[in-house]
């Protein structure tokens, strides 16, 4: 038996990296911000620069003010991207687009075309600028194709800048495109996000009018805050689990988690900080507006932040922002973890998705210093409480997946149930216009004095902030804290657009026959608010919403709690899910169930190869070691024996081993059953199967594993352990 295992080389690597030894291109170079901003993109500035002026101004039109595209700027683009991407070195270009995989795809075509005279030529037009035709087939269509169906196309979105992706090796030209079937339906996250878009500014604008407040244009803007672990690339790679899984499937909960509260907001390690900084350089070149960085509350966890955008480039830039984690993180022998939980027993990772709407010039959620005479914002903010009461089934299925079922209502992260936190100052706003109809006077913040003549009075906000809410008010915007760390941001998205879109509609509509009465606008406003403020009240939660209390009192109050993917999902097309998204041109009835079904067969999916890779892991790394460990002390009881020691630590050693792994071998036995057992013919069966009968099989190995790693020793234990992983920087 080898003393040294695999686990102790890697700490041996781990502890050997330093600023010198990483191969990161650098953060010795100073960086010049403002000239690397967008550098790799082919924004409007360089369109400017390389467009006849009438062309420009077409396509300003579209990426603007969403007017439909003038196909025949399509060839002139197509040639200065072309002229700008080989200027950038690139030889290829691709159409980059987002299935319902939710992560990106590309298929790679070269601009060359070989010439007469044996030599070749670099070319690129507008058809090939706006279509591109990639084989559908495997990607998931949730029956929207047959499988003999084959063609899919992309199309160019041009609202999103094309953007050069550089590689040690060479790069390329990568342009933003939307992804349909064959019979024109979509098949990405892209098509009814722009669609959504488009609903939420027509009803916006219908509003604003009635404000008298024309505005030529709406954005829905996100900003998705970006958690994730970073551990050394060498235990990645001998974690079988992490690298199949992207979790880790077993794990003793190490003497140290995160309790001792040091790590969040911690000074940021040099080799994370080196790392971040490449990663910010990436960006900014990509013209991706990073802000913030910091430490997470979990050991091992970090935070990246950009700066909110309109809801579509957000999207965009969030996939590319996953992308450049987990690219530049290989460069400081480091592996990025996107996955919710990677690790039991310390906190998970979220994307919040913040989100707001404005017009070219103002956020319609801002509420200003006396949010109660702000009328235009509180019926902003009514639209939002009625759009989120009534569909709370729609948002908890946004982020319902496998991954983010150990996270959410596990006293770290929302709960399944969604409500909304308003906080002191707007809640009680909201309280007097309940009351009395009216709201006469809005709370205020105060200064705080900090008792010391050299320290500056602060101002204090007019409420405090609520971490344990899953959709929050956080001075200007809402804060959608339950997507996962993995999820693109999209669906959230159009799913709050939507809602928003109907909720506003639905109010215009009723303020307009208040005015045929000759009601006045002020009146039929402040009614209206009034009214729709008693019916949805229920929505509006300021506690703690980690709490059993609150389990308790949502479903006094009548709201859902979805605690599972399979029970969010199962709401998801329901009829009034349906025409919702049928009005609004968001989802057809077919998209929506297609959506449907990709969602569960991805879960099925998920839950299928973690089952098959825990049993594998406890057969062929876990109950070996642990068998190996009871030879030994069986061999070394023999041995005592025959020289008449009393042996009597040694024999319940042996015993407690021998115990531990007929215990993994009876669970492993159950799991192997359930693994074999397909669950049914449909995908709807077989997600079912796997989430009653494998997920807790699963549990029952792990649990008997890891009992094992407590007792067995640790250089015959075959895993990367929680303590290595999360510790060593
Ligand atoms: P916090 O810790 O308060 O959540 P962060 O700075 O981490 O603050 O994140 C706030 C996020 O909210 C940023 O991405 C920011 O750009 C975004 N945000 C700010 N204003 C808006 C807005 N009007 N619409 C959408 N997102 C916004
Ligand atoms: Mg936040």
């Amino acid at each position: 038996m080898p003393r040294t295992t695999a686990r102790f080389d890697t700490l041996a690597a781990a502890t050997g990296w330093g600023a010198d030894s990483r191969n990161g291109n650098g953060t010795s170079e100073p960086m010049d911000i403002e000239s690397l901003f967008g550098s790799n993109t082919f924004g409007l500035a360089e369109m400017r620069a390389r467009l006849p002026k009438q062309i420009y101004k077409a396509l300003c039109r579209t990426v603007d003010h969403g007017e439909p595209l003038d196909p025949s700027v399509a060839d002139a683009v197509a040639l200065a991207m072309k002229e700008w991407a080989l200027e950038k070195g690139a030889s290829h270009f691709t159409h980059w687009f987002q299935p319902l995989t939710g992560s990106t795809a590309e298929k790679h075509d070269s601009f060359i075309t070989p010439n007469e005279g044996g030599g070749a030529v670099a070319e690129f037009n507008g058809k090939e600028l706006i279509q591109g035709e990639p084989d559908a087939s495997s990607f998931p269509s949730g029956g929207l194709r047959a499988t003999f169906e084959a063609r899919g196309y992309t199309a160019w979105d041009p609202t999103s800048p094309a953007f050069i992706v550089s590689t040690p090796a060479g790069c390329y030209l990568s342009i933003p495109t939307a992804f349909l079937s064959w019979t024109g339906d979509a098949l990405d996250t892209k098509i009814p996000l722009l669609r959504s878009m488009s609903a939420l500014a027509v009803q916006a604008k219908r509003s604003l009018a009635l404000f008298g407040a024309t505005s030529e244009k709406v954005t829905a803007t996100c900003g998705p805050e970006q958690e994730f672990f970073l551990i050394d690339q060498e235990f990645f790679y001998r974690r079988p689990d992490l690298v199949t899984t992207g979790r880790t499937l077993f794990g003793a909960k190490p003497p140290r988690g995160q309790e001792l509260e040091d790590h969040y907001f911690g000074s940021i390690p040099d080799r994370v900080l080196a790392f971040m900084m490449e990663v910010e350089r990436e960006l900014y070149r990509l013209g991706v507006p990073v802000k913030t960085r910091h430490n997470e509350v979990a050991p091992g966890q970090f935070e990246m932040a950009p700066i909110y955008e309109n809801a579509n480039l957000a999207a965009d830039h969030q996939q590319l922002m996953m992308i450049t984690l987990r690219k530049v993180a290989r460069n400081y022998g480091l592996a990025c973890l996107l996955h919710e939980k990677p690790f039991a027993g310390v906190n998970g990772s979220g994307k919040h998705l913040n989100w707001s709407l404005g017009t070219e010039s103002a956020n319609l959620l801002e509420p200003g210093e006396t949010p109660h005479d702000n009328m235009q914002f509180l019926f902003f903010c009514t639209a939002v409480l009625r759009a989120v009461d009534r569909h709370q089934d729609l948002i908890r299925a946004t982020v319902a997946h496998a991954g983010n079922d150990h996270r959410l209502g596990a006293n770290e992260a929302p709960p399944a149930i969604i409500s909304v936190f308003l906080g002191d100052q707007l809640a009680d706003v909201f309280e007097q216009i309940e009351r009395a109809g009216t709201a006469t006077e809005s709370k205020q913040g105060g200064l705080l004095g900090l008792g010391s003549p050299v320290l500056p009075n602060l101002p204090q906000h007019a409420g405090d902030r609520n971490r344990t809410s899953p959709f929050a008010f956080t001075g200007n915007k809402f804060e959608f804290r339950a997507p996962g760390s993995s999820q693109s941001v999209s669906f959230a998205a159009t799913v709050l657009n939507t809602i928003m879109a109907e909720s506003l509609d639905e109010l215009n509509t009723l303020l307009d026959a208040e005015l045929e009465k000759g009601t006045s606008f002020e009146d039929a406003l402040r009614t209206l608010i009034a009214s729709e403020i008693r019916k949805v009240k229920r929505i509006i939660f300021n506690g703690d919403g980690y709490s059993d209390d609150w389990k308790d009192e949502a479903a006094r109050r009548g709201l859902l709690n979805l605690p599972n993917t399979l029970d969010a999902l199962e709401m998801q097309p329901g009829d009034k899910n349906r025409a919702l998204f049928e009005k609004y041109g968001v989802l057809s009835h077919r998209e929506l169930e297609s959506r449907h079904e990709v969602a569960l067969d991805q879960y099925f999916k998920t839950v299928n190869i973690e089952g098959e890779t825990t049993a594998d892991i406890a057969s062929t790394m876990i109950l070996p070691a642990a068998v190996r460990y009871l030879n030994d002390l069986v061999a070394a009881a023999d041995r005592t024996r025959t020289l008449g020691v009393e042996t009597r630590g040694l024999t319940r050693t042996v015993k407690i081993v021998n115990e531990l792994v007929d215990e993994l071998r009876d669970a492993l036995d159950a799991l192997v059953e359930q693994n074999a057992e397909l669950g049914g013919e449909t995908v709807h069966s077989k997600a079912y199967h796997v989430r009653d009968n494998v997920v807790p099989a699963m549990g029952a190995v792990r649990a008997a594993a890891d009992r094992l790693e407590k007792v067995v020793p640790d250089d015959y234990w075959p895993l990367p352990t929680y303590r290595d992983m999360l510790f060593v920087k």
